[in-house]
C-alpha cells in the first residue's frame, strides 16, 4: 500500500507548496497557511508572486522560470504576510514534468533568525541602559519604580510586608563645593557599593536622583526594615572615607496588610504612598540632626 504523503506534509514544519508552471498556487501545506496567516481558500488559485514583496518579484520570477529546467536550492526571498509583517524564506524549487508543476519547499531564513536575535539582544541592551544609572550602575529611578510595582503587587497578593528606604547624603553640597564634582561622583559610587554589599540579593536598590538612593526590602516589616536602615547608615558612617567622612539620613516606610480588615488587600499601601511616607520620615531624620534613620510609623 502506498504511504499517505498528505499526512506527512500536514505535520511537516517546512513550508511546502505546489505551483502550476504559470506560478499559480495549486496546493500548500498547513505550515504555509500558518506562516502567511491566510486561509487555504484565499491562497489557492493566487499567483505565488502575490505573496512576494514587490521589490523581490523580478528575482523570484526569474528563479521560478529557471526552475523548469533545473533545481534551484537555497533561494532567499522576502514575503509579505496577512498581518502586514514581512519574512525571509529560503526556498528550494524543483520542476515535476509529468504534471508540469513546480514543487517548492522553504524554511525561515537563518540569516533572518540571526538578524531577529540580534534585534532582541539589542532591545534587551537598550532596556538595560534605559533602566541603569551609568554612574553607580544601580537601577535608575525609572528602573526602580518599574520593579517596585511588581514587588508591590506580589506583596499585596501574598499579603507579605514590604518596606522602602529613602537615603540622602548629608551636606553633600558642601562636599561638592569643597572637593569638586568628580570627587562627589566618586563618593556616590562608593555609597552605591556600600548598598550593594550590605543588601540581600532579593532587595532592590536604585539611585533615586542626585544624591538620593532608594531601597525596597521585600518581606521586611517595621522592625526588620529599621534594622537594615541602621546597618546601612552605620556602614556608610564607618566607611574609610578617603577625603572626608560622609553620612546618610534615612526615611523608612512599611506596607503591611491589615488582617482584621474586611479586604486586607485594599489596606495595602501603593508604591507612591510608601515613597511619600518614606520621604516624610527622611525629612524628619534631617530635622533631627542627620546621620540617623526614622520610620514613618514613629512620626
Ligand atoms: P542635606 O544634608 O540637607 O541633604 O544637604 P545637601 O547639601 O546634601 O542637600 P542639597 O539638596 O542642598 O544638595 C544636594 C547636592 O548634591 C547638590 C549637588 O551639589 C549634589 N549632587 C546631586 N547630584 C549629584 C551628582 O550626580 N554628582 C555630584 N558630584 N553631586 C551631585
Ligand atoms: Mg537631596
Ligand atoms: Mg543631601
Amino acid at each position: 500500500m502506498e504511504p499517505n504523503l498528505d499526512q506527512l506534509f500536514n505535520i511537516c514544519p517546512e513550508i511546502v507548496c505546489v505551483l502550476k508552471s504559470n506560478y499559480t498556487i495549486q496546493w500548500v501545506n498547513p505550515a504555509f497557511t500558518r506562516l502567511f496567516g491566510w486561509d487555504d481558500h484565499r491562497i489557492q488559485g493566487r499567483s505565488f508572486l502575490d505573496f512576494v514583496h514587490a521589490e523581490w518579484v523580478p528575482q523570484t520570477q526569474q528563479i521560478l522560470q529557471s526552475s523548469i529546467h533545473q533545481t534551484n536550492p537555497n533561494f532567499e526571498t522576502l514575503h509579505c504576510k496577512a498581518d502586514g509583517n514581512q519574512t525571509y524564506l529560503t526556498w528550494s524549487f524543483s520542476f515535476e514534468p509529468n504534471t508540469e508543476s513546480i514543487f517548492g519547499i522553504a524554511r525561515e531564513s537563518e540569516a533572518l533568525k540571526r538578524f531577529q536575535e540580534g534585534i532582541l539582544q539589542e532591545n534587551f541592551r537598550l532596556t538595560e541602559l534605559a533602566y541603569t544609572d551609568s554612574l553607580t550602575e544601580l537601577m535608575n529611578r525609572r528602573g526602580f519604580l518599574t520593579q517596585l510595582q511588581q514587588y508591590q503587587s506580589f506583596a499585596t497578593r501574598t499579603q507579605r510586608p514590604l518596606s522602602i528606604l529613602l537615603l540622602d547624603v548629608d551636606y553633600f553640597k558642601t562636599f561638592n563645593d569643597s572637593y569638586g564634582h568628580s570627587a562627589g561622583d566618586q563618593a556616590l559610587v562608593l555609597i552605591a557599593g556600600v548598598l550593594k554589599t550590605n543588601l540581600r540579593r532579593s532587595d532592590l536598590a536604585g539611585r533615586y536622583g542626585g544624591e538620593e538612593f532608594i531601597v525596597c526590602l521585600p518581606d521586611s516589616d517595621q522592625e526588620g526594615s529599621a534594622k537594615v536602615a541602621e546597618s546601612l547608615r552605620q556602614a556608610v558612617d564607618n566607611y574609610g572615607w578617603p577625603i572626608q567622612d560622609l553620612t546618610i539620613s534615612i526615611g523608612i516606610a512599611t506596607a503591611i496588610a491589615d488582617q482584621d480588615a474586611a479586604e486586607p488587600d485594599a489596606t495595602y499601601k501603593t508604591a507612591k504612598e510608601l515613597i511619600d511616607e518614606a520621604d516624610q520620615a527622611l525629612y524628619h531624620s534631617k530635622q533631627s540632626g542627620r546621620n540617623c534613620s526614622t520610620h514613618y510609623a514613629q512620626l
